[in-house]
């Protein structure tokens, strides 16, 4: 099932995506819930970032090709850092470019969307923990990294944490093709199976540190490829089985 959000009479709806289609879910799709009959057509519909998190943890320096590209190590465990929820934007929604960095560059990722609460989760276990996946942009200040040492203000601003454009949760993204292209142009290519720890690994690693909710998301890293972003530039990535998250990219006045 691919599960969204959308705006339906000014107000947030949960919905369920088919075949072209967009319709209700009713309930709390994290317990229960039904679906109503889909059939409004997709392009008629606004969408929303498909689920408002109450944390974003994310993995740095996950495929190794990314972490040469940038002459550091691979981590012998994983790195860890947040984005605030404030970051989130929804497919078709604006990266907004703050006045602070001159060097803005995508990362297109993997997401996780926790579906139950869980602490120490076992590796075996780790699916029944799993709601679904979705596409995710890890929009990050190069020059502010650098400069500030720990990132959470190179990775924090506003519209920093494109999600969308829905959550998949019959998808398995072992050997999922990763693209990222910037006005048509492929600058990200990269395949799941290259992650230096897989995503079972990464969510016993994290529920061993913090609670982990539902609704919470966990971005696995990018691959190789990562690259400036400029005002009036359309960022396109697309995952195998997860459809397309596209934004374009403004200047904050
Ligand atoms: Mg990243």
């Amino acid at each position: 099932m691919k599960i969204l959000r959308y705006w339906s009479a000014n107000k947030l709806q949960t919905g369920w995506y088919n075949d072209g289609l967009v319709g209700p879910i009713e309930g709390d799709i994290f317990t229960e819930f039904r679906r109503l009959e889909a059939k409004l057509p997709l392009d008629k519909v606004k969408l929303a970032a498909p689920v408002n998190p109450g944390k974003i943890i994310c993995i740095g320096r996950n495929y190794g090709a990314h972490a040469a590209e940038h002459e550091v190590e691979v981590p012998q465990i994983p790195l860890l850092f947040l984005k605030p929820p404030s970051s989130v934007i929804g497919t078709e929604e604006n990266i907004i470019l703050p006045p602070q960095s001159r060097q803005v560059e995508h990362e297109a990722e993997l997401a996780v969307i926790i579906g139950k609460a869980g602490r120490w989760i076992d590796t075996e276990d780790v699916s029944d923990y799993i709601l679904g996946y979705t596409i995710a942009n890890d929009v990050t200040a190069r020059d502010l990294q650098r400069m500030d040492g720990q990132w959470t203000r190179a990775k924090g601003f506003d519209t920093f944490c494109p999600l969308g454009p829905w959550i998949d949760t019959e998808l398995n993204p072992v050997d999922s093709l990763i693209t990222c292209k910037v006005n048509g142009e492929v600058r990200q290519m990269g395949t799941t199976r290259d992650m230096i720890f897989p995503v079972s690994h990464l969510i016993t690693f994290i529920s061993s540190v913090m609670t982990l909710l539902p609704g919470d998301v966990v971005l696995t890293g990018t691959p190789a490829g990562v690259g400036v972003i400029n005002s009036g530039d359309t960022i396109e990535i697309e995952i195998e089985g997860l459809g397309v998250l596209k934004n374009l990219v403004t200047v904050d006045r």
